[in-house]
C-alpha cells in the first residue's frame, strides 16, 4: 500500500491508543451509579482495585493525571509551601503552572540526568524551619520519568529520598502515571515502590490503554483530603462508571503485555540510531525513544510534519530533539515501517 493511503503511524504518544472494541463492551455493559453522591460500583471497585495493587488503604478516581497530581500537591501543602520535584518533571512543564494556580506552592527544582535526583539533592533542597523560608512539605519522584527517555527510578534511591524526606517531616509523592511501565521493566510490584510513599497518581489512559482516567491512593485521610480537592477543581463526574469500567478492563488485559511496547522502543531506537543524522538522545528505559537531529536537518518541528506527511506521527520536544512512543496500537510491523519511513525522509532532508 502507497504510504500516502496507509493510516498513519501514531507514536506521538501513548495516549493516543484508541478503546479496544471488548473494552467498549465492557464500558457499555458497566454498572453505574452517582460517583458524586458515591454510589457508583463500577469507580467503587475500581477505587478498592487499585487501592490494593499500591498497598494503600483508600484511592480517589480523578478524570485525568494532571488532576491526580494537583489534588495531591493540594492535599499535601499550603500556600506559600515549598515541593521539592526535578526540574524536568511533568507538574512543572505539563500541567499549566497548577501547582502555583491551585495551591499556591513553589517548586524548588532539582537537576540530575534523565529526571532521577538523589538524596543528597533533597537534603540541600530543603529549607531549615525559619519564619524566613517557605517551608519545605512535598517531595514529588516521578517514575518512570517521562522528560527523562521513561527512565526507571532505582528503589534504593527512592528508599533513601523517603528517609530524607521523613527526617525532615516532608510528605512523599509518586507521579507514577508511568508506574506500570516501571514495574514492567523490573518486576517490582507497584506497592512496593508505592510503600515510600504518602499518595501515588496512576494513569489508566497511557499504556493501559483506556479513554480516561486516573487515580490517587493513599491513607483514608489523604484521601478524603484528595476527594474534597477533586470536587473543588471540578473533577467529580457522575455516572463515572462507564470510564472506571474501560479502566477495570485495561488493568485485567492491558497491564501484561507493557513489556511488549519496551521490546518495540528498543527496535525503534536501534533502527533511528543507524540512519544517518539521527542520534538516540537518552538510553531507552522503557516505551519511549527521543532521538535528536544534526544540524544540517531541518528543526525538529518542520522534520516532524514531513514525517506527518508521510504517515508517521512524532512530537517534537526541543528544537532539535523528537519523541516517539510505544504502545498498545502500533504492531511491531508498524515500528519497522517507521524506521524505513523515517529513513526515507531522513535522506530527503540532510
Ligand atoms: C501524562 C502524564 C501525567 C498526566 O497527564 P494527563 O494528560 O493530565 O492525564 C502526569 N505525569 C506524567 C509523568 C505524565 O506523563
Amino acid at each position: 500500500m502507497p504510504d500516502a493511503l496507509r493510516p498513519p503511524i501514531d507514536l506521538r504518544s501513548d495516549t493516543v491508543t484508541k478503546p479496544t472494541p471488548e473494552m467498549r463492551r465492557a464500558m457499555a455493559a458497566a454498572e453505574v451509579g452517582d460517583d458524586v453522591l458515591g454510589d457508583d460500583p463500577t469507580v467503587i471497585r475500581l477505587q478498592e482495585r487499585v487501592a490494593e495493587i499500591m498497598g494503600k488503604e483508600a484511592a480517589c478516581f480523578v478524570p485525568s493525571g494532571t488532576m491526580a497530581n494537583q489534588c495531591a500537591i493540594r492535599a499535601h501543602t499550603e500556600p506559600g509551601d515549598e515541593v521539592i520535584a526535578h526540574a524536568d518533571s511533568h507538574i512543572i512543564h505539563y500541567e499549566t503552572g497548577a501547582p502555583a494556580a491551585l495551591s499556591g506552592v513553589m517548586i524548588r527544582p532539582l537537576s540530575g540526568p534523565l529526571g532521577l535526583f538523589k538524596a543528597a539533592d533533597v537534603e540541600s533542597a530543603v529549607r531549615p524551619v525559619s519564619s524566613h523560608f517557605a517551608k519545605s512539605a512535598l517531595v514529588v519522584v516521578e517514575n518512570t520519568h517521562n522528560r527523562g527517555g521513561g527512565a526507571v527510578w532505582d528503589l534504593g534511591e527512592i528508599a533513601a529520598v523517603e528517609g530524607v524526606a521523613r527526617r525532615h517531616n516532608l510528605k512523599m509523592h509518586l507521579d507514577g502515571a508511568r508506574i506500570w511501565n516501571a514495574s514492567a521493566k523490573t518486576g517490582i510490584a507497584p506497592a512496593t515502590y508505592a510503600r515510600h510513599f504518602d499518595t501515588v497518581s496512576c494513569c489508566f489512559s497511557k499504556g493501559l490503554g483506556a479513554p480516561a482516567g486516573s487515580a490517587v491512593c493513599g491513607t483514608r485521610g489523604h484521601i478524603a483530603r484528595v476527594h474534597r480537592f477533586r470536587k473543588m477543581f471540578g473533577g467529580a463526574m457522575r455516572q463515572t462508571g462507564v470510564l472506571a469500567a474501560a479502566c477495570l478492563y485495561a488493568l485485567d488485559h492491558h497491564l501484561d503485555r507493557l513489556n511488549e511496547d519496551h521490546a518495540h522502543a528498543q527496535r525503534l531506537a536501534e533502527g533511528l540510531g543507524a540512519i544517518p543524522g539521527l542520534s538516540i538522545a537518552m538510553p531507552v528505559a522503557t516505551n519511549m525513544v527521543f532521538f535528536d537531529l544534526a544540524e544540517t536537518f531541518p528543526a525538529a518541528q518542520a522534520f516532524s510534519e514531513q514525517l506527518e506527511a508521510r504517515g508517521v506521527r512524532m512530537l517534537s520536544t526541543a528544537p532539535r530533539r523528537i519523541r516517539a512512543v510505544c504502545h498498545l496500537d502500533v504492531s511491531r510491523s508498524q515500528i519497522d515501517e517507521a524506521i524505513r519511513i523515517v529513513g526515507e525522509a531522513a535522506r530527503m532532508a540532510r
